[in-house]
């Protein structure tokens, strides 16, 4: 996670490069930074080859570049210091008159920030100066976790199936689905019999293929919702969404322990490895994933014991939960009557009370005053073959909304929702595409947001979905920022316009507070990417001047409006600027 700012600019010697040929402004320049309160070092040069032999020379925490030099362009040594000194030093470049519109463009090759020569003063630089070492100390940080994220990466490299951390992830996220949707499930813990002997006796290349095998085995035998993981050696664990009762699982884990059954070929040689088999539910074992962990791995010790192949946990034999089939056959009628519906909750620049955007968040109508909110239903949705068509319903939705209030001369900006998972699917592109296409909405005026945490899972076919879209002018909002982990890789991952801080940061902010010091951390950096930066969740707008002063310019939260019907939207929008008036004129 993030550091505090102390940490993030540490007080040790910052070794300055001043690269500017004019004697003038040399001077004026090194005069501000005589009076720098950090501890620093200056070296200068003159031209673009003093400058690079410098550099080649010793180590730099900061350049500070002239645009203009007497042998060419400072752009020109860009790329060299990238080279030498790394993409994480940070270049600020001094402009004369006239070579404002060069220096935005040298923005785009990685340079910090700009200072135009006229009305520079010793704060502006100052300030300049803190924020690209805090940014560069961001960056540092931010390969860390990037390291730290690649080690631990999320799949076995030998049979290519999830591995440890992702199927622990995967477990929780079910738990916490479960807490929602009180859709139950089964968790299978698998363990190869004789595995030991076929290292032993044929070597761990055999061993290796042995496994490789297995998982070519199971794979096909699980739909696409559910997960199948190597644990290490020879243990593999499943999760089965919506197996949440003894017969459909213990039907599914005889199938996994019966693929094995037939003989393989190893090394030459036709052998069989059984595997025993041991079966939790959740709830009935448990709602959480230590205890269904262990409730499975006993499971299975008594399997191997017994000599069984599956075994299901002796525990409380409660009713398992009702099936999510349940659900989702009620939500496919819901959207044929059209009983699902879009609530729009505004996003305001905290600022100027202007509203910059509204967020389409869905609704079931089940009956009169009978309100479904998401968390009810999107879990199984989600995990089920309905979820194109509640994407492509609820887009429709929001883009028949949208080219109404058009239609009206209303041009705000809509945000829908998208499962993580949709960004999978190889016709996204062309379906969003289409619908667009046929509300003739413009691509810049309905955007999409997803959560951080499911980013996660399937990084490459994500990026490439987001990218794709970016180019047609759709763009992307990553949603519950900062609720998972390594969340800035994705800011460099992922081309997207907007962050949504998660409302867990926000719901205790306060001046000087760890949150907000990672807030204006955040801030810093989205400000170098051009990214928005928006709070969610906010309850009390007494918050309203921490977030604005730290960087964070947009909210959304209760106190602002709730989710409302498209209908409310004008009688609260009146009612919101005239609160507004009146809450700056008081203060
Ligand atoms: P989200 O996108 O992070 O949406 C914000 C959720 O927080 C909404 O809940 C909203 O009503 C609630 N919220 C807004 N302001 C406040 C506040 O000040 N305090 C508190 N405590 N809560 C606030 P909702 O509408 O129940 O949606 C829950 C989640 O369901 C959404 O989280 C989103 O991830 C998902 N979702 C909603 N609509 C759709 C949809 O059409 N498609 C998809 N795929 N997901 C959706
Ligand atoms: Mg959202
Ligand atoms: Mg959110």
């Amino acid at each position: 996670m993030l550091a505090t700012e102390t940490e993030a600019v540490p007080d040790r010697n910052v070794r300055i490069l001043l690269v500017e040929d004019d004697d003038v402004d040399r001077e004026k320049i090194r005069r501000f930074l005589g009076q720098y309160s950090r501890p620093h070092s200056l070296s200068e040069a003159i031209s673009l080859g003093e400058a690079s032999t410098e550099i080649r020379r010793s180590g730099y925490d900061c350049i500070i570049l002239d645009f203009r030099l007497g042998d060419g362009s400072g752009t020109d040594l860009i790329p060299f210091i990238q080279e030498v000194l790394g993409r994480e030093c940070p270049i600020i470049m001094v402009t004369g008159m006239g070579s404002e519109t060069s220096a935005v463009e040298a923005m785009r090759e990685g340079v910090f920030d700009y200072l135009p020569k006229a009305g520079l003063d010793r704060r502006k630089l100052h300030q300049a100066l803190d924020n690209s070492l805090r940014w560069s100390e961001m960056q540092r940080q931010l390969t860390a976790a990037e390291q730290r994220l690649r080690r631990q990466s999320l799949y076995d490299g030998l049979t290519g199936l999830p591995n440890r951390n992702l199927f622990f992830d995967r477990l929780e996220h079910a738990c916490a689905a479960f807490a929602r949707d009180r859709a139950g499930f089964a968790v299978l813990m698998m363990d190869l019999n004789r595995f030991k002997e076929v290292n032993d006796t044929l070597g761990h290349a055999a061993g290796d293929e042995v496994l490789r095998e297995v998982a070519r085995r199971l794979s096909p035998l699980l739909r696409q919702s559910d997960t199948l993981a190597r644990l290490g050696g020879d243990e593999f664990a499943a999760i089965l969404p919506g197996a949440g009762n003894a017969e459909i699982a213990s039907h599914l884990a005889g199938r996994l322990s019966a693929a094995l059954h037939v003989p393989m070929t190893v090394a030459g040689k036709r052998l069989v490895v059984g595997m025993s088999v041991g079966v939790a539910f959740c709830p009935n074992h448990g709602t959480d994933a230590n205890q269904l962990m262990s409730r499975a791995d006993r499971a299975m010790y008594q399997s191997k014991r017994r000599m069984l192949s599956v075994v299901i946990d002796a525990g409380s034999d409660e009713a398992p939960a009702p099936s999510s089939q349940v659900v989702i056959g009620q939500i496919e009628q819901a959207m044929l009557r059209r009983e699902l519906v879009l609530h729009y909750q505004p996003k305001v620049d905290l600022v100027s009370g202007e509203v910059v955007g509204l967020e389409a968040l869905v609704r079931w109508n089940r009956g009169p005053g009978d309100v479904v909110r998401p968390a009810d239903f999107l879990p199984a949705v989600e995990q089920s073959r309905l979820l194109d068509f509640f994407t492509y319903h609820t887009l429709e939705l929001a883009l028949r909304q949208a080219r109404e209030w058009l239609d009206a001369g209303n041009g705000t900006p809509v945000a829908v929702n998208l499962s993580a998972r949709m960004l999978e699917r190889e016709t996204l592109e062309r379906d969003v595409l289409d619908l667009f296409e046929r509300y003739a909405v413009p691509h810049g005026l309905v955007s999409f947001e997803i959560t951080e945490t499911a980013l996660l899972v399937n990084v490459p076919a994500a990026r490439e979905a987001v990218r794709r879209l970016g180019e047609h002018g759709i763009a992307f909002s990553i949603d519950d920022f900062g609720a998972g982990y390594a969340s800035f890789s994705y800011l460099r991952d992922f081309r997207v316009r907007e962050i949504k801080m998660d409302r867990t940061f926000i719901s205790s902010i306060s001046a000087g507070s760890f949150d907000a010091v990672l807030l204006r951390s955040v801030a810093v950096l989205c400000a170098a990417l051009g990214i928005r930066v928006v709070a969610e969740g906010i309850e009390d707008l007494a918050c309203r001047d921490v977030l604005a002063a730290e960087g964070c310019r947009y909210g959304q939260g209760y106190a602002i409006a709730r989710p409302m019907p498209a209908g409310d939207l004008p009688a609260w929008s009146a009612r919101w600027k005239a609160e507004f008036r009146s809450a700056n004129r008081d203060s």
